[in-house]
């Protein structure tokens, strides 16, 4: 049944990279083990996402691209134990706002698939069967084309546009253990490019060799910190010696409870930390590489600060940025390598 939450309002859909965010966390959230991007002129034409998840119900079509409607809360106390990517049912009626959307899905217990096109104001135009298997794939074509001065923008910017987008790729395909994530490019009518694959490993390390290469996994060294009060830090940084921090490439991937999020407060410390205690320190251009998961317990942190949910509000921060120093002095520390 439809469950419709009114939490907040706002522009959710920023540009190309919220918009594939957006339906990636979809198909994570259904439980997907295998996910599809296809895009064409690197996402400005088609964004296409292919999952096997569990499939969109019938009495759900209607309401899926209505404004807060969303599945996954079912009481409002549950925003504070919420485990899922999504909740405020925002984005598949922002997309469909901003660009052509068309749904096919099919749920286990259905013996054919749905194909559903809706207009701007996420009202259904059509819905034809198919054949597909169980899944839901999102097609979301011409991004902006009703706004027109980001319409332009995007395409005047793809090349920037795109290197945000695959940075945020990045992000989920080392934190999405378990699921393989493949991201496709077509430009005219060349060839299919990969531009991102993971197999579904089920080690952030693995996903690592597999997303930035094993020359880059071999210059970070392991990061495990974890206290009493459910408090843990998990992941990778750079290792201290100079000829590994040459590889170096200032990639700070941060994660809470396996969320990608932007921690500049973290980043500064890494990046602090690193010129004080390492050999690389002093050498222009060599900056410190992390991907770190912080587990928190979920009332010690707010997401819900942007739409976008990029942003995290930690209620002890300044103490947990004093946990991450004192670990990566305790990696770095000349004495300590
Ligand atoms: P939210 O993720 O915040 O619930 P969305 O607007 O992103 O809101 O999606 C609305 C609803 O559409 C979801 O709650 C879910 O029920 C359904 N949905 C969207 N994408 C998928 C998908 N790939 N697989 C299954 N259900 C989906
Ligand atoms: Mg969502």
């Amino acid at each position: 049944a439809a469950t419709v939450h009114r939490i907040a309002s706002g522009q959710v859909i920023l540009d190309l990279a919220t918009a594939v965010k957006e339906i990636l966390e979809n198909a994570l959230d259904a439980g997907a083990t295998n996910v599809e991007i296809k895009l064409k002129e690197y996402g400005s034409e088609l964004i296409e996402v292919a999952d096997n998840g569990c499939g969109i119900s019938n009495e759900n079509y209607r309401a899926l691209t209505l404004k807060y409607h969303t599945s996954k809360l079912t009481s409002f106390a549950d925003l504070q134990e919420l485990s899922s990517f999504g909740f405020r049912g925002e984005a598949l009626s922002s997309l469909c706002a901003v660009a052509e959307v068309t749904v096919s899905t099919r749920t286990e217990d259905s013996t054919t698939g749905t194909r559903i096109s809706y207009d701007k104001n996420g009202s259904i135009l059509s819905t034809a069967p198919i054949a597909r298997a169980k899944g839901t794939t999102v097609a979301v074509k011409e991004l902006f084309k009703p706004l027109p001065v980001r319409f332009k923008e995007l395409r005047r910017h793809l090349k920037r546009e795109f290197a945000k987008l695959l940075t945020l790729l990045q992000a989920y395909a080392i934190i999405a253990t378990g699921v393989r994530i493949i991201c496709t490019n077509q430009v005219g009518t060349g060839p299919r490019t990969r531009i991102i694959s993971t197999q579904g490993l089920a080690s952030m390390r693995d996903n690592i060799v597999t997303v930035f290469g094993s020359r880059t996994a071999e210059a970070l060294v392991a990061l495990d910190e974890s206290s009493t009060d459910g408090i843990s830090m998990h992941g990778f940084v750079s290792r201290a010696s100079a000829s590994f921090g040459k590889l170096a490439g200032e990639r700070h991937y941060f994660f809470l409870n396996g969320r990608p999020v932007n921690l500049p407060k973290f980043s500064k410390v890494l990046m602090d930390t690193y010129r004080i205690y390492t050999s690389c320190g002093n050498t222009a251009n060599v900056r410190p590489t992390a991907f770190i998961d912080i587990r928190l317990p979920k009332d010690s942190y707010d997401i819900n600060v942007t739409p976008d949910k990029r942003k995290a509000l930690i209620h002890q921060e300044q103490s947990l940025l004093e946990a991450f120093q004192k670990a990566l002095v305790r990696m770095w520390e000349p004495a300590a390598v």
